[in-house]
Parts: structure tokens; sequence; C-alpha cells
């Protein structure tokens, strides 16, 4: 199965999370951009993957189009780890963190599409088999900055059927708002994004928000490979500690893992390697017995193939997904009901992206 294209394509779509009155915080987005790389092959199998683009896809497309896809063509599709290990060696000094990593992500995704397309078996399939027909979401909320806004997308989230609730918010006004908006059951996790300068101002914000019933506390220093600081952290504050949605590679979270910084491990599939990557990285968690709740706050190929990852999971792991309502998700079927979300069985993702959602 030889690789004849690798092609990148930015779906845009207009995004609804609930902040009508506009910018409320410091993240106000109206749309959002998914990355969606396309590899083709001489069989007629396309696979599908998603590289990291957030507001700035076409640099990880140029990256991709650039410079990977040549390097792919007439390439063998079916031998991953090989073709994967020489375009990781081939390209590292354009660095081992940013758009080029994340292209490799989107094209690992795409050939796991393909392998499991060409093998006639659904991608959790190749992970070892779904130990569940569906998958509970947790709603990842942005970031409102105002109490009342907090409260109610924090309670329409709840009426939604999630059953756990992530914010961004750093106020704690707005922190208590999303306590009051939400049965005391549903616990809250905390994205700090790295907002504190110091361990003792991140231990200040961890005491004042220990009452709230709080799952974990994810990234809270600047800035984020400080392994260290997030180890002090996590040794003093009581809470658990998410983190790892910025590591570039393996190597990365074996140094989270090691220097202890994290309960929570949050490997990014469309930025760590792809398919390939989380599994690592799911290894090596495991070898330290810290959970792995994968970063995946994106809606494409990307959040499908994280779907597939928790599907196979021995521990029930719930699946980031934005709260938000897209005007034209390239998924339509990827949108939670009752908080969970179906997993698909046909070939590979199991799923073609909407063509109507992007420019071919
Ligand atoms: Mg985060």
């Amino acid at each position: 199965m030889r690789i004849t294209a690798v092609t990148g394509h930015v779906a845009t779509t207009q995004f609804d999370y609930g902040n009508p009155a506009g910018p409320g915080g410091n993240l106000h987005l109206q749309a959002m951009d998914t990355l969606l790389v396309r590899v083709e092959t001489d069989t007629g199998l396309t696979g599908w993957g998603e590289g990291f683009g957030f507001t700035l896809c076409a640099t990880t497309r140029d990256a991709l189009e650039r410079l990977v896809a040549p390097a792919c063509i007439g390439q063998d599709a079916r031998d991953i780890p090989a073709l994967m290990t020489a375009l990781h060696r081939r390209f590292h000094n354009f660095g081992r963190n940013g758009a080029m990593t994340f292209a490799l992500s989107g094209l690992d995704i795409a050939l796991w599409d393909l392998a499991g397309k060409a093998a006639g078996l659904p991608l959790h399939a190749l992970l070892g088999g779904r130990r569940r027909d569906a998958v509970p979401a947790y709603a990842s909320l942005l970031r409102y900055g105002v109490p009342a806004l907090v409260r109610e997308n924090a309670a329409r989230a709840v009426a939604r059927g999630y059953r756990h609730v992530k914010l961004h918010e750093v106020e704690l006004p707005c922190i208590a708002a999303a306590r009051e908006g939400t049965p005391r059951d549903i616990p809250l996790m905390l994205d700090i994004n790295c907002r504190w300068d110091t361990v003792d101002q991140a231990l200040a914000f961890a005491d004042a928000v220990r009452p709230l019933g709080v799952r974990w506390i994810e990234e809270p220093v600047w800035p984020p490979e400080d392994a260290d600081a997030i180890a002090a952290v996590r040794a003093r504050c009581g809470l658990p500690i998410a983190a790892g949605e910025n590591c570039g590679t393996v190597e990365d979270f074996r140094r989270l893992l090691d220097a202890g910084a994290v309960d929570v491990a949050q490997p990014s599939i469309t930025k760590i390697g792809g398919v390939t990557g989380m599994r690592a990285v799911q290894a090596l968690a495991a070898g330290h017995g810290v959970a792995v709740v994968p970063h995946c706050p994106y809606f494409g190929p990307g959040l499908l193939a994280t779907l597939h990852v928790l599907a196979a999971m021995e521990q029930e792991t719930p699946l980031e997904v934005y709260f938000a309502d897209l005007a034209r998700a390239p998924f339509p079927a990827l949108d939670p009901r009752g908080g969970m979300v179906a997993v698909p069985d046909g070939p590979g993702l199991g799923m073609e992206p909407d063509p109507a959602c992007f420019a071919a």
C-alpha cells in the first residue's frame, strides 16, 4: 500500500459556546478551525488524520505539505513504525514540539486509519479491542470570565447529561459560580493554562478551591515544561494535578513522570505523535501508575482517534469534549448524547469527515 498523496485541509465552522454578550473572558472564539490530514494510496484507500492547528492551521499545513508530504510519496503506508521513525529523525531540526510534530501527528493518525481500513477492522480493534460501546464525555467549558455565564453554562452542561465539568476560569468568583450551578456530585476540573508564575501562587489557589469538589488542577504554573515546579505544587497542594497537553514528545512525558509531577497524564494525540505517540505515553504512564486522560478539545479525526483509544482502555476514562455547538462539524455523530459518545465499529476510524465542512 504505497502513499500517493498527503494533503492538508482546513475545516472552519462557526462556534457557539454560550457567550452571546461577546468577549467576557480572554478567549472569545467565534469560529473553530480543524486541520484535516488526508493520505491517499495506490490501493484506493484514503486515511484521515488531524494535526493540531487551532488558530494556526495554515502553519501546520505548510509543514505537512512542503516537507512531510514529498517525503511520504511512494512509501509503504503499512509499516507505520519505520515510516514515522524515519520522518521524526529527518525533520527533528525543525523542532520537536510545534508545527512539524503536529503535522507528523496528523499523518500518523491517518496511517492508523488506513491500517484499520486495510484490515477491515476498527481502530479500537488494533488497540486491543473495545471494552465498552460508548465512552462518557466531560464538558470542557471555555473561559467566560463572568460568574453568571459560568454558572449558566455549567448548569447547561449538566442538563445535557455531562457528569464531569472542566473550567478554564482563574477567578475565584467564576469557579464558585460553577459550583453553584452544578450538583455537588459533579466533579469540577480546573484548567489554569499555566497562569500562575510561582509555586506559592498555585498553592494559594489550591487552598481557595479545595472546598469546591475539585477533581484535578490542570497545568498550574508557567512554563508547562517546568516539571520540578509542577511536582512541587503536587507535593504540597493536596489535590490531583493533571498536565501534559504541551508535551511534544514521549521524552517530554518521561520528564514529567520521573519528576512525580502528575496524577493525570494528558497526551494530546494531534501533538504527541498520533496514535503511536499516544500508545507510548500510555505504556510509560502505566509504568509509573499514573492515569491517562487525553487532552482532545477538538472536533476532527483527532477526537475520533482519541475515542477509539478510550474505548480500548481498561479503565473507563472520560473523553474531553468542547462545550460548544458547531454550525458544521466534521463528524456530527461525535456530538455527545446524554453525556456519552458511541464508539464506531466501521473500519479504521469508522467515519469519514463531512466533505461539505472543508475545501477540497
Ligand atoms: Mg488544558
